[in-house]
C-alpha cells in the first residue's frame, strides 16, 4: 500500500499524523472515518497556489457532495474557498458551518421549489440552472423575495470522457443541463439575459467524474470558451464567468495514475490563457469544482477484522466490520481500493485475499483482490484514499450505525462527526401502539 500524506509507519504499524491506527480505534471505535487535516489543507492550497491566473480571478469551488459535514465546511471557508451545494440538506450545513452564502453555487437538475426558496432567502451567491422550468420557478421566487439573482446555465459540451459509465455526464443525453448543439440553448440564454430579476452570468459545465486524461479538461475549456464567445457575439452581451466544474482524477490504487496537480493546474491555467487569448474572450473568472481530487486521498478508513474464510473456490474471504454501508463504491462503481493491515505493515506477504463487508447482499465485497501479510482476527485493516463518495453515501443499511470521522493533525484528533448510536438508528421511528398518528 502506498503511503499518502501524513502517513508512516512506527514499529510495524500505521500512524497517520503521527497517531497509531490502534489507538485511533481504542479511542473512537471501529470502523473509523480518519481524515489527514494537514494533508487536506495542503492539496486545497495546491490547488489555490496553481489555479491562479494574472489575466482573470480564479475560484476553487469545492464540490460538497464528496464529504461534507460542519467541521469540513468550516474548514473549506476558512481556507477561503467558494463551496458548490446540491440540495437543500448540503445548503443548511454549509450555511450552519457559517460559510459565507455569498460564496455558495447551487446546483443540481431538479432543485425543488421550495430549496429555491430556501436557497434565496439565505442570499445564495449563484444559482446553476439547470432548465426552463427552473428558471421560470426562481424568476419568480425573485421577484417574490424583490431581489436578483445572480445565475450560471450549465450547459453540456459533449466532451467524452473515458471514466465509468454512470458518472459520465456530458454525452448528449445527460440528464444535467441543455446541450450546446440544441438550437434553443442561445434562445433561452438571451430570454434570461432579459429577465429583470436574474443576472445572467454566464456557463457552468462539468464534464465527468475521476477524469484522467488532462486533454478531456484542454478540450473542455476550449469548447467552452469557444460557445462563450459565439453567444457573446450572437446575443451582444459579455460574459462574466465560466465554470468548468471538476472531475479531476485521483489515485485509489496502482491502476491509477493521476497527473501531478500542481503541474496539471498550471497547464490548464495555461491553456485557458492562450485560448482565451486566440479567442478574443475575456470573462472575469474561470471557476473550477474539484471534489474528489480535493479531499478523496487525505481520508481512509481503518476497519477491525473479524472470521476469516476460506472457500473451495477463490482468495480467502477477510470479513471487516463494515462494508457498504460506510463504503457504497465498490458496490455501485465496481470502484477499487488498496488495503493494509494496520498493525503488520512491514510483516511479508502472504497470500491475496478478499476483503468483504458485514452486509447481506454478495455484492457486499471491499476489495476483490489485496496481497496482504497474514492476518488474524482482530487485526486492524487500513483502507486508504477513502475520503470522497464514502462517508457523503454512507447508509444505514441492515441497520448498521454510521461510524465516527476524525480529523488528525500534529498528533491530535478532533471528532467531527460523533459515530452513530442504536438510539439514533431509532430516532424517526414512531411505534404502532398508543392510539393514532399524528401526521
Ligand atoms: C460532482 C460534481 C463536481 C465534483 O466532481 P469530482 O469528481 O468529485 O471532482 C463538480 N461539479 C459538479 C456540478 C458536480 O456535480
Amino acid at each position: 500500500m502506498k503511503l499518502l500524506g501524513n502517513m508512516a509507519i512506527e514499529q510495524q504499524e500505521l500512524t497517520i499524523a503521527g497517531i497509531r491506527a490502534s489507538e485511533l480505534v481504542q479511542t473512537y471505535g471501529s470502523p473509523l472515518y480518519v481524515v489527514d487535516q494537514k494533508d487536506l489543507t495542503d492539496r486545497i492550497q495546491t490547488f489555490v497556489t496553481h489555479f491562479s491566473s494574472e489575466k482573470f480571478q480564479t475560484n476553487i469551488v469545492y464540490a460538497s457532495k464528496a464529504f461534507t459535514n460542519l467541521y469540513m465546511a468550516q474548514i473549506v471557508a476558512r481556507e477561503g474557498l467558494s463551496l458548490d451545494v446540491v440540495s437543500g440538506g448540503e445548503l443548511y450545513t454549509a450555511i450552519e458551518a457559517g460559510v459565507d452564502p455569498a460564496k455558495i453555487y447551487f446546483h443540481g437538475n431538479n432543485k425543488l421549489p421550495s430549496e429555491l426558496e430556501e436557497a434565496v432567502a439565505a442570499g445564495v451567491g449563484t444559482f446553476v440552472v439547470d432548465n426552463d422550468y427552473e428558471f421560470t420557478w426562481l424568476q419568480e421566487i425573485a421577484e417574490a423575495e424583490g431581489r436578483r439573482i445572480r445565475v450560471l446555465l450549465r450547459v453540456n459540451p459533449g466532451i467524452e470522457a473515458h471514466t465509468h459509465e454512470y458518472i459520465q455526464t456530458t454525452n448528449h443525453d445527460s440528464k444535467f443541463g441543455v446541450s450546446i448543439f440544441d438550437k434553443q440553448t442561445i434562445p433561452f440564454v438571451e430570454q434570461m439575459h432579459h429577465s429583470e430579476w436574474l443576472d445572467f452570468a454566464g456557463f457552468h459545465c462539468h464534464i465527468g467524474s475521476q477524469v484522467f486524461e488532462a486533454e478531456s479538461f484542454f478540450k473542455e475549456a476550449s469548447e467552452m470558451l469557444a460557445y462563450a464567445k459565439k453567444v457573446e457575439e450572437e446575443l451582444g452581451i459579455e460574459l462574466n464567468e465560466i465554470n468548468l466544474g471538476g472531475g479531476f482524477g485521483v489515485y485509489y490504487t496502482a491502476e491509477d495514475q493521476p497527473f501531478e496537480l500542481a503541474t496539471f493546474l498550471a497547464q490548464y491555467i495555461q491553456h485557458i490563457e492562450t485560448t482565451m487569448e486566440e479567442l478574443g474572450i475575456h470573462p472575469e473568472v474561470i471557476s473550477i469544482e474539484p471534489g474528489r481530487s480535493l479531499i478523496n486521498n487525505s481520508g481512509s478508513t481503518l476497519y477491525t477484522i473479524g472470521g476469516i474464510k476460506e472457500t473451495i473456490v477463490g482468495h480467502p474471504y477477510l470479513f471487516v466490520d463494515g462494508g457498504m454501508t460506510d463504503n457504497p463504491r465498490p458496490i455501485t462503481y465496481q470502484a477499487k481500493y488498496d488495503a493494509a493491515i494496520a498493525t503488520r505493515m512491514k510483516e511479508p506477504i502472504h497470500q491475496t485475499y478478499r476483503v468483504a463487508g458485514k452486509c447481506c447482499e454478495s455484492g457486499d465485497v471491499l476489495i476483490k483482490e489485496v496481497d496482504l501479510p497474514k492476518a488474524a482476527p482482530g487485526d486492524l485493516l487500513v483502507i486508504p484514499s477513502t475520503g470522497a463518495y464514502n462517508y457523503s453515501m454512507s447508509s444505514n443499511y441492515n441497520r448498521i450505525p454510521r461510524p465516527a470521522v476524525v480529523f488528525v493533525e500534529n498528533g491530535e484528533a478532533r471528532v467531527a462527526v460523533k459515530r452513530e448510536t442504536y438510539a439514533d438508528l431509532l430516532r424517526n421511528d414512531m411505534r404502532m401502539e398508543g392510539g393514532t398518528h399524528v401526521i
